[in-house]
């Protein structure tokens, strides 16, 4: 999958074009690279930002007329690398093609348990699991008894926010942009409440509505208006992990904050974090979240498109919230 030039707006499905070539199946003589077989990708928002040409960026632009590249779960094909061999599977970062040559695979994780989907390595056990357990955990101290209010929650990483925080004892409510969604929330991730946040025509009626008292943690997937609204809401000494702002992703210029003073007079720590930066903890998560998953703890929604050729479109749905859970796309099951 191709980008084809640098985007400005929303992206479309244009933007990107599928060419068709023959690879080598065998790393180049001498190189410590990995060749792998990529099985399923993960469709992210940042992926947006990717395709503008960004300055001074904390991520690197794709460069148009080449692969685009993402987070994926792939099956070692040949190794150049001490650490892999033919046939162990891995996720991280890969190119949205079948076959991948990774030049740097010390960043590759190792799949070690496979008795959960293996789809589940782009999203739930990877960077989405590991941006809900650092954004939540290690972001907001979070304590029972707390309310908490999460944004584009029916999505990957929000809808694993919600359940750990139900865990945790917490109050929990979130918002989402369809009624399929809403009902997801509440019925399937047992959220204490939700709330189609398009059909609210004041956002902070709506949430003084589900938070009589205030919110002691927001964790902030969308920005905008949302934000504003969730600041007129925050208890004192509230706190705000600050994740994503999709709304932002498309706009030539961003939207301005009003209520930001709301801060100051409720002594709010509003921190933002990047999940790479908490990548050493992985170990630490798998320990707690994958015996909730075997004991049915955890539910996870994932919406799986067939095929490369169905990447574009996955890849843009996310910016209309086409995707009802985690997004992520077949290339080959195994
Ligand atoms: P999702 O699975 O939640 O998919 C994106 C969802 O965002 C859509 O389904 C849609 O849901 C919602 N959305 C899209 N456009 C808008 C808009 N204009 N206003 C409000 N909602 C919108 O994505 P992820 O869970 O993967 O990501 C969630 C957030 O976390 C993103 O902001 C992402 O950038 C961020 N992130 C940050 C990381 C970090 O390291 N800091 C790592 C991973 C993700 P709906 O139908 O409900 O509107």
């Amino acid at each position: 999958v191709i980008l084809r030039d640098f985007v400005e707006g929303f992206p479309k499905e244009s933007d990107m074009y599928i060419v068709t070539g023959t690879v080598r199946l065998a790393v180049p003589e001498g190189s410590t690279a990995v060749l792998v077989k990529n099985l399923y990708l993960s469709c992210d928002p940042y992926m947006r930002n990717c395709m503008s040409n960004l300055l001074g960026s904390y991520i690197e632009s794709f460069k148009p007329g080449s692969p685009i590249s993402g987070h994926g779960v792939c099956k070692v094909i040949d190794s150049g690398h001490p650490k892999f061999k033919k046939g162990d599977l891995v996720w991280g970062m890969t190119g949205w093609e079948e076959y991948s040559l990774i030049t740097a695979p010390e960043t590759l994780f190792k799949i070690e348990h496979t008795d959960v989907p293996l789809s589940y390595y782009t999203g739930l056990l990877g960077m989405a699991g590991m941006s809900a357990y650092a954004g939540f955990f290690k972001v907001c101290s979070p304590k029972k008894g707390e309310t908490v209010f999460i944004s584009a929650a029916s999505g990957a990483v929000g809808q694993l926010v919600g359940q750990f925080a139900k865990l945790t004892g917490c109050y929990v409510v979130g918002s989402a942009g369809s009624k399929e969604k809403v009902d997801l929330l509440k019925n399937k991730f047992k959220f204490d409440d939700a709330f189609n946040y398009k059909e609210e025509p004041d956002l902070n009626v709506a949430l003084k509505r589900y938070f009589p008292d205030g919110i002691d943690i927001y964790f902030e997937n969308v920005g905008g208006k949302m934000l504003d609204a969730v600041l007129l809401n925050m208890k004192v000494h509230g706190r705000i992990a600050a994740c994503g702002m999709i709304s932002q992703y498309n706009l030539k210029q961003h939207e301005g904050v009003h209520n930001l003073i709301q801060i100051v007079v409720k002594q709010i720590r509003m921190e933002g974090f990047l999940v790479f930066g908490y990548y050493s903890q992985y170990p630490e998560y798998l320990e707690m979240v994958l015996p909730q998953i075997r004991e049915g703890k955890i539910a996870y929604v994932e919406d799986i498109s067939e095929g490369l050729e169905s990447g574009p479109a996955a890849l843009i749905g996310l910016f209309s919230g086409k995707n009802v859970g985690k997004q992520v796309v077949a290339v080959a099951r195994e």
